[in-house]
């Protein structure tokens, strides 16, 4: 009969909401090791605990059971009404529910099969095994200056990254596996439980039978952790913010598994005279009332060195002129963006007097309102 029990599955494998199969298989060891009936003889409420994590297990392990359970709170297969054919007759008439579990024909299911079908080995034999996990990615910021990211640059780098132990070859055990010897290689123990005796999976061995020896390097992990000074190429062009990718330089994988990318976060100093929008630049140059009212060729600064510009007769503050393909090269197609050159007329100094006398000349040669239109359009 299955379980009635509303207890909250993830709390009773004692796991988070997030927990990923292998925490869960993890979980349900740990406490299968605890509860099951053939190491607590006799011990009826071992029996009903076994019974609810195997069915929280059953649920939680199940993508879409998990999914249905954190829907609803419920998994409707284990409630009150739920397939009939889930219980077994256990020994000595104890109904056990496997849920979804194929046991095979006939009665309860004893430790060391349960153990040997789903868990391939205990804590000490998989300590040394390494299973395939593909490298991840690792992610770094940068910062550049503004030269570099319009010219490109080649940067060191020093990374702290996963790499493939060398000596184990990735597999965190050195060495062919040895028979076991606590168990002779049959992966069997025998457990006491007072006046009786139990046979249980080895703990040494997990049930292998063999024993695996860590490698020393890794702790077993297959991976080491390691300072790698890595040279970085950023591309003529790069935009603040961007991200580059160098291809296989994140963590390494296991077991043959493919390496993570390492990810370049790529920050750019400010320039104190360019300013960059896309691939164009701004810079603001001061021209003399002479120079705005007369027109002149005029040196301005731009990313490869000097450029003359004509400044036109009659022009005002404000006013943009456009130095083509002066801007920044595309870091995608290679083509520049223009430069443009914002026009500040500086007036002179109104101290010197030679410089009040000519303007007052030049109000009654001029003496024309700027502000007529203005009044005009607004209307007062
Ligand atoms: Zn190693
Ligand atoms: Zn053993």
């Amino acid at each position: 009969m299955p379980a009635k029990t509303k207890t909250d599955y993830y709390e009773l494998l004692g796991v988070s909401r997030k927990a990923s199969t292998k925490d869960l298989r993890s979980a349900f060891r740990n406490l299968a090791r605890k509860y099951h009936p053939d190491l607590n003889p006799g011990d009826k409420s071992a029996e009903e605990k076994f019974k609810q994590i195997q069915e929280a297990y059953d649920v939680l392990s199940d993508a879409k059971k998990r999914q249905m359970y954190d829907q609803h709170g419920f998994y409707s297969e284990h409630f009150p009404g739920g397939a009939p054919g889930d219980a077994q007759e256990g020994p000595g008439g104890v109904q056990f529910d496997f849920g979804g579990f194929d046991f095979g024909g006939g009665g309860g299911t004893s430790f060391r099969d349960l153990f040997s079908q789903f868990f391939r080995g205990g804590t000490s034999a998989e300590s040394s095994v390494v299973e395939r996990e593909p490298g991840g990615d690792l992610e770094y910021q940068l910062e550049i200056d503004f030269q570099e990211a319009v010219r490109g640059i080649v940067k060191k780098l020093s990374v702290v990254r996963l790499d493939g132990c060398a000596a184990c070859h990735g597999t965190g055990a050195i060495g062919s596996p040895q028979t076991c010897t606590a168990c002779n290689g049959t992966g069997v123990i025998q457990q006491a439980a007072g006046r009786m005796r139990f046979n249980v999976p080895c703990t040494r061995c997990g049930g292998t039978g063999k024993l695996r020896t860590p490698c020393r390097t890794c702790n077993g992990e297959g991976r080491v952790r390691r300072t790698e000074t890595i040279d970085v190429r950023i591309p003529a062009g790069v935009a603040g913010g961007s991200r580059v990718r160098v291809p296989g330089k994140g963590n390494s994988g296991t077991m043959g598994a493919p390496p993570g990318d390492l990810y370049l976060r790529v920050e750019v100093k400010p320039h104190p005279v360019f300013e960059r929008k896309g691939d164009d630049l701004f810079v603001e140059v001061p021209v003399t009332v002479a120079e705005a009212t007369l027109g002149a060729k005029i040196e301005v600064p731009t990313i490869d060195g000097r450029s003359v510009v004509r400044i036109p007769p009659g022009t005002n503050s404000g006013q943009r002129l456009r130095l083509r393909e002066k801007g920044v090269p595309s870091a995608r197609s290679g083509t520049r963006g223009d430069q443009y050159v914002e026009v500040q007329v500086v007036v002179p100094k109104p101290t010197d007097e030679r410089v009040r006398t000519l303007m007052k000349e030049l109000e009654s040669v001029a003496p024309d309102d700027p502000r007529k239109d203005l009044f005009t359009k607004a209307g007062v």
